[in-house]
């Protein structure tokens, strides 16, 4: 796999190389880069909520020396205006699939090789880049395995441009489970998008394998089919409180998390009684798990974006309606979520509806009950903590990497402004200026 996957990835790099317009970072020649000044007529501090105008950023090599109405201007720095623009931290997407595309998700397994799906994840990876997101958590290649892997170290090494990711290979699920190819002929053998694990002692082993892969955190498929049966909303869960435990332990011998698909009860009480680090959808949260992830610090990522979409491009009008039903269901139990102090953070599940077009959760998000202001600290702090880049990514502090946007207008007074990012840099590299 390693051979055919790099000569790829080199034509992806010549690819890019002919087609943009910016320039990827140059190896280090160990003389130092000029320091960058941005200017723009406003800039969030997301933590205080606070608008500062004007707004300047100083960034030296990858990272951020000052932030404040004005900041030093170093002899010889490039000063970037961005002009009637507010700059603020970087997105953080903490649910995407760089391995999916739409039309596809299912028989992506079935129809296309990895290597092509590699090369159209690193074309996703721009996207989500281009759109003002810096940072990732991939939630899964669905069938193509530790290829993320392949991609992250890629754009880690300034080879192509992307997000920072945070990857997990595929997702884990049982025998018959979530995405376990159920509806194919038997004697074609088709497998299933996930590993599978039926006992603690098979999950450890899958996840040791992962590990040894690359992967930088688990996720785990804990809940399987959504129906509505007799107007109740009904899921099975698929591992005990018990076994999700293991897994917990398992990966936090190695300083990993553990994040799951989980959309409704019992199966999220088992996640938050297990000590999972996110409930990924969310759809029902029952009383006791809210109080459970709001007393562990447990976050839900409500993807609504992928929810949206497709309640809006269903196949048939019954599939529209269970998909609007399900939405209506997951909107009214968030904003219990939120007044129980559920936290937060911000994933779109992006692969299924075009890349580069997710920031339209935080919008969702805003329709659903939070303040434009919670939505961006959702996004941008809790992303962060998700990601476990906290200190890192996130905020506009001195320290931090570089990773900042410009959109228009100001985000505070109306959220639909991170549809619009003109500028976009991440760790000191500037790759779309107005
Ligand atoms: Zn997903």
């Amino acid at each position: 796999m390693n051979k055919p996957r790099c000569f790829l990835i080199t034509l992806a790099v010549l690819f890019f190389a002919g087609t943009l317009a910016y320039s990827l970072p140059a190896q280090s020649t160990g003389a130092a880069e000029p320091a960058i000044v941005l200017h723009a007529a406003r800039l969030l501090d997301i933590e205080s909520g606070k608008i500062v105008s004007p707004g300047e950023v100083l960034v030296e090599g990858d990272r951020i020396a000052e932030v404040g109405t004005s900041v030093s201007h170093p002899a010889g720095a490039k000063i970037i205006d961005v002009g009637d623009r507010t700059l603020m931290p970087g997105m953080i997407d903490a649910h995407v699939h760089l391995f999916l595309h739409p039309g596809a998700e299912d028989m992506q397994t079935v129809r296309e090789s990895v290597p092509e799906r590699t090369i159209l994840a690193t074309l996703a990876a721009r996207a989500d880049l281009m759109a003002g997101f810096t940072a990732e958590r991939d939630m899964g290649t669905e069938g193509a395995g530790s290829a993320s892997t392949a991609v992250r170290n890629a754009i880690n090494e300034g080879l192509i441009p992307g997000p920072r990711l945070r990857v997990c290979a595929n997702a884990i699920s049982i025998l018959g489970g979530h995405e376990d190819a159920i509806a194919f002929n038997p004697a074609l053998h088709i497998p299933s998008n996930a590993d599978y694990a039926n006992t603690i002692d098979q999950l450890i082993e899958v996840m040791r394998e992962q590990v040894k892969e690359g992967a930088d955190f688990i996720k785990i498929y804990q809940t399987g089919r959504d129906q509505f049966i007799d107007g109740k909303f009904v899921t099975p869960f698929q591992y005990t409180e018990a076994q999700l435990a293991a897994a917990v332990k398992e990966a936090a011998r190695t300083g990993r998390f553990v994040a799951v698909h989980a959309t409704n009860e019992p199966g999220t009480l088992y996640a938050a009684e297990a000590g999972v680090h996110t409930i990924d959808h969310g759809f029902y949260l029952g009383d006791e798990t809210m109080r459970l992830m709001k007393e562990k610090g447990i976050f839900v990522v409500p993807t609504f974006a992928i929810q949206e979409y497709f309640a809006d491009h269903a196949a048939t009008p019954a599939a529209a309606a269970f998909e609007h039903r399900l939405l209506d269901l997951h909107a009214a139990n968030f904003r219990k979520a939120l007044a129980a102090g559920v936290p937060v953070a911000a994933g779109s599940d992006v692969g299924p509806f075009p890349h580069g077009t997710q920031a339209r959760e935080l919008e969702l998000m805003v329709k659903f009950g939070m303040t434009p202001l919670a939505a961006l600290q959702a996004d941008m702090l809790n992303g962060a903590k998700v990601l476990d880049w906290q200190g890192k990514v996130g905020d506009l502090k001195k320290g931090y990497f570089a990773d900042v946007i410009a959109v228009a207008g100001n985000p505070l007074d109306d959220i639909s402004a991170v549809e619009h990012v003109a500028f976009v840099m991440k760790g000191g590299v500037v790759y779309k200026r107005p």
